[in-house]
């Protein structure tokens, strides 16, 4: 299936920077170097992870400029010819599917301002994928929420660092946390249950609403999950300083109402505790103090139609290009199996040296 005939393009990948070089299961690189890339079965990296989760950005382009995400001006965004089209998202997400991926995420920037994105939910609902969910910062997504449930959605999470007016201001810089918990509520009108909240804690600014938010979780039944901060910011300010550690909110939260785990890590990033008494549920999303590269089974499909198999590894292979080009399907399935067996066995961050990527979340489709 995946031999590259005639004048097809040929996916080219190389290497920019290297990854931590042990894998999660003690292999060295040099072993996994040997192993041949299959050429049926699931989308199977070097060290065995098998990838069925694929992150789909549908613009890099946002209405906010959250501190961790974005610099207050002079983002710069990319021309819109430039984006994929649905139907070159659809043509992908399909060929993913043959591929064993089960579950799509829409991503950003911000996907609720790329037009008709109900139609795009439709269009991927109907190739059966067993999630379709949505991250957003909810400023457009009341008047859309039922349009999305309709089309499909199975599921959103709302991104929200601050339960107070002005605190939610400086943090993101535009919109207001009013819409937000509107937001919340009509996502929970249209049933599309339960809900998720991001919240990305920064030392110094909302590290004060660590046990605000566990309380709102507490209350509301929502799922609060705290996200490390990541180097990730467009500015590269990132600076181990401003991270507080899922460890250190675990035990905060802890000493005030008891936590048990619940479930097992499996490929999910966050780690999900429950209230010992009952009262709803917390996530903590470890990404830098506490990888879980070892069972990481993403890919992601940026705005600009580059697959990449990392947050953090510059690798990248433009399926734009190949699309344009006339690739057909089997090239398309080829690329993407490469990108997957390609991914380093896990990210660098606490490694000597580390770079941040040139590429920051908001471009990548976080
Ligand atoms: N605009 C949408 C939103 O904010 O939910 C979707 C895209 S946003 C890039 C996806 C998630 O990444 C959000 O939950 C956001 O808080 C998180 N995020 C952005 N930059 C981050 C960073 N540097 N470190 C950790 N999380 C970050
Ligand atoms: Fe926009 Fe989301 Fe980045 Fe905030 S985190 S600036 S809402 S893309």
């Amino acid at each position: 299936m995946t031999t590259i005939d005639g004048d097809a393009p040929t996916p080219v990948f190389v290497s920019v920077r290297p990854h931590v070089r042990e894998s999660a299961t003690g292999a060295s690189d040099e072993k996994a170097e040997r192993l041949a890339m299959p050429e049926s079965g699931p989308l199977v990296d070097r060290y065995g992870r098998i990838h069925n989760d694929l992150r789909i950005s549908v613009t890099d382009r946002c209405n906010l400029r959250c501190v961790y995400c974005m610099p207050e001006v002079g983002m710069t965004f990319q021309p819109r010819d430039a984006l994929l089209t649905f139907d070159e998202m659809i043509r992908v997400a399909r060929v993913a599917r043959e591929l064993g991926i089960t579950a799509i995420r829409l991503t950003g920037g911000e996907p609720l301002v790329r037009k008709n994105l109900p139609s795009l939910v439709q269009r991927l609902s109907a190739l059966g994928f067993d999630d379709l969910a949505l991250t957003t910062n909810a400023m457009l997504l009341t008047p859309m929420v039922t349009s999305l449930k309709d089309a499909g959605l199975k599921r959103v999470n709302i991104s929200c660092d601050s339960l107070k007016p002005d605190r939610f201001n400086s943090i993101r810089r535009r919109g207001d946390l009013q819409t937000v918990i509107e937001a919340m509520a009509a996502v929970e009108a249209a049933g599309l249950t339960p809900l998720k909240l991001n919240v990305v804690i920064l030392r110094g600014q909302n590290d004060d609403e660590i046990l605000d938010f566990a309380a709102f979780a507490r209350e509301t039944g929502r799922v609060v999950r705290f996200i490390e901060f990541m180097p990730l910011d467009a500015q590269g300010k990132w600076d181990n300083s401003q991270l507080v550690s899922g460890r250190e909110i675990f035990e905060l939260i802890s000493a005030r109402w008891p936590l048990e785990a619940i479930g097992n890590h499996n490929s999910a990033p966050a780690e999900r505790f429950a209230f010992v008494d009952g009262q709803g549920e917390i996530g903590l999303i470890s990404s830098v103090t506490q990888p879980f590269c070892g069972t990481c089974n993403r890919l992601r499909l940026t705005a600009d139609g580059a697959i990449r198999n990392c947050l953090f590894s510059d690798d990248e292979h433009s399926l734009r290009d190949l699309i344009r080009d006339g690739a057909d399907d089997d090239v398309i399935a080829l690329a993407l199996r490469r990108a997957v067996w390609e991914k380093y066995p896990g990210h660098a961050i606490n490694e000597p040296g580390f770079l941040s990527p040139t590429r920051s979340m908001s471009m990548i489709g976080g």
